[in-house]
């Protein structure tokens, strides 16, 4: 079992708030690993020091044992680890496959002004980018919403764009921050089933999630937070067994 990032003491201070306090764990390549947590547990911080949006105060993250903390978070993202981007950073103007077109680009070497002024390896790359935007599409299901303008797109269609716009950067770590939320029973099922798809193409995945039910279903193992700190580690039914766990969430 290969551990493709490590987590080592981990410390972020905003102030006097420690939001993220010596927190310590691995992710193993091609696991399926959920952060779970009360609100304000750190989770979201957490995040973004692994995807180096946030520099650590004490720490630091390992890629495939290589520091990550303290590099510019689209050095981290070429290298592989990749946090969903917000509905912010979704060209709202743009089609969804030019949206998903796009997002190749930040890890080829290709420049995106040659993508904008159509050179000729531009436009080779345009066509390869293409057909891989196009799978990556049909894959989340967004097919008929491939011409549509972006702004235009519901929030569930919206939300399957932005993980689209993961996926076209070829991730090898995949940062999902509350895939679920906002959805209605049926959305979660499918987007379950995208996630484990995500997976199946060798992507690991890392999932910040409040639906308990989804969270215990698809996670190969589980980090609990509670005030920044960790207090749990291990598979769901050693999580949902777990007395600190039930105090933390019971507030018992
Ligand atoms: P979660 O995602 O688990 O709900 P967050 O990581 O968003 O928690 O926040 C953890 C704590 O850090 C909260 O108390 C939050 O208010 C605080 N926090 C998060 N980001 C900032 C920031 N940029 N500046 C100050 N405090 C922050
Ligand atoms: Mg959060």
């Amino acid at each position: 079992m290969t551990e493709l990032l490590q987590i080592k003491a981990v410390t972020k201070r905003f102030g006097g708030l420690v939001a993220v306090n010596n927190v310590s764990f691995a992710v193993r390549e091609r696991e399926i690993l959920s952060v779970i947590g009360p609100n304000g547990a750190g989770k979201s911080t957490l995040f973004k020091l692994i995807s180096s949006f946030l520099n650590p105060t004490s720490g630091e993250v390992l890629f495939r044992g290589e520091r990550i903390s303290g590099l510019a978070p689209h050095i981290v993202a070429r290298k592989g680890v990749v946090r969903t981007f917000q509905e912010t950073t979704i060209f709202k103007g743009m089609t969804v496959r030019d949206n998903v077109i796009i997002a190749h680009h930040l890890r080829s070497n290709a420049s995106l002004a040659g993508f904008y002024l159509g050179t000729n390896t531009a436009r080779r790359d345009e066509d390869e980018f293409g057909r891989s935007a196009d799978e990556i599409i049909d894959f989340l299901n967004l097919g008929a919403q491939r011409h549509e303008i972006a702004s235009t797109l519901p929030h569930g269609h919206l939300r399957a764009l932005g993980i689209a716009i993961g996926l076209a950067t070829n991730p090898t770590v995949l940062l999902l921050d509350e895939p679920f939320a906002g959805m209605n029973h049926d959305e979660t099922v499918r987007t379950v089933e995208m996630v484990r798809g995500v997976r199946k193409r060798g992507v690991t995945v890392l999932l910040v999630e409040h639906d308990m039910p989804a969270v215990m279903n698809i996670s190969d193992r589980i980090v609990v937070l509670n005030f920044g700190v960790k207090i749990a580690e291990g598979t769901p039914k050693e999580i949902q067994e777990n007395e600190k766990v039930i105090e933390a969430y019971l507030g018992a």
